[in-house]
């Protein structure tokens, strides 16, 4: 059964950090959220003014952050001492289980500046283990290309294109994340199996998409399956997925991941699931132990 285009949440432009300029859909707010995926964020900018004071130094604890640079330089530093330099096609994979520290700052004092930020949220069970952080060059992210001229990027989890596995660098967690980025040229489809377990997500950045099987020809069932760029469409119930694009050069990430089912208890940059968990990540950041 392929699955529908269930509602759409609007990107909303808003700003973090130290003022950088985002558009951000999921975790707009504490509601908008689509387990196990907390927030998404799509930062860029050709004007170094909406990105120049990036994101110094905060604190995190209870979830991952997954920043996929699609053109720019950004430098993370954290308290573990790694340095990773995030550039055009890199992705970082933070688990900030426990709580990490760090700072996302560009490296670049003009042109575009271009990504995303995805969080995912941990288990209640590993939400407290080590600090962990990966930096994978776009080099070890496999791309593989389609029949229609378009192309697909898989960061995390395993694709099937032509018969081929194609898997990506980030496999075997708990909420068994997909991570694709798909390019198509005008009216070229993009179709793959989902587990049944996931909720799934497709946020357009180029273009425009249209989801599902509905007939195209008929108008209102082409207005409802039609998403266009900046915004997140939340796909129902389904073991498939079935992507058009109305535009030339459209460009989507398709995100899923078994939901947690778990209690959510947010306070900025800290996800945990009790009230009292985040009166203990606030005191033990003040006290400075939030990482120990
Ligand atoms: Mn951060």
């Amino acid at each position: 059964m392929q699955k529908q285009l269930q509602s759409i949440i609007q990107g909303q432009a808003t700003s973090d950090g130290a003022g950088v300029k985002i558009k951000r859909s999921l975790g707009q707010s504490q509601r908008v959220r689509f387990d196990p995926f907390l927030m998404l964020d799509e930062f860029g900018s050709a004007s170094a003014t909406d990105y120049i004071a990036g994101f110094p130094s905060h604190p995190h604890r209870g979830f991952e952050t997954v920043t996929y640079m699609l053109e720019g330089h950004m430098l993370h530093e954290d308290h573990m001492g790694n340095k990773g330099h995030l550039k055009n096609g890199d992705v970082q994979w933070m688990t900030t289980a426990r709580g990490i520290i760090h700072s996302e700052m560009p490296q670049q004092e003009e042109g575009v500046m271009r990504g995303f930020q995805l969080w995912l949220n941990l288990p209640a069970a590993e939400k407290m283990k080590p600090a962990a952080y990966k930096d994978i060059p776009s080099s070890e992210i496999p791309v593989a290309n389609l029949s229609n001229g378009g192309c697909i990027k898989v960061i995390a989890n395993t694709a099937i294109i032509d018969g081929k596995k194609v898997s990506g660098p980030i496999q075997g967690l708990t909420t068994d994340p997909i991570y694709w980025d798909v390019h198509l040229p005008l009216n070229a489809a993009f179709s793959h199996a989902i587990p049944t377990t996931h909720n799934t997500f497709i946020y357009v950045y180029e273009g425009e998409v249209a989801i599902g099987d509905a007939p195209l020809k008929e108008k209102a069932s082409a207005e409802q399956r039609k998403l266009t760029a900046g915004n997140a469409g939340l796909l129902g119930a389904g073991d498939e997925i079935n992507v058009v694009a109305l535009a030339q050069d459209t460009r989507f990430i398709l995100v899923a991941g078994i939901p947690l089912n778990e209690p959510i208890a947010q306070y900025g940059p800290f996800v945990m699931n009790t009230q009292e968990e985040i009166e203990q990540a606030i005191q033990d950041y003040r006290n400075g132990v939030l990482t120990d």
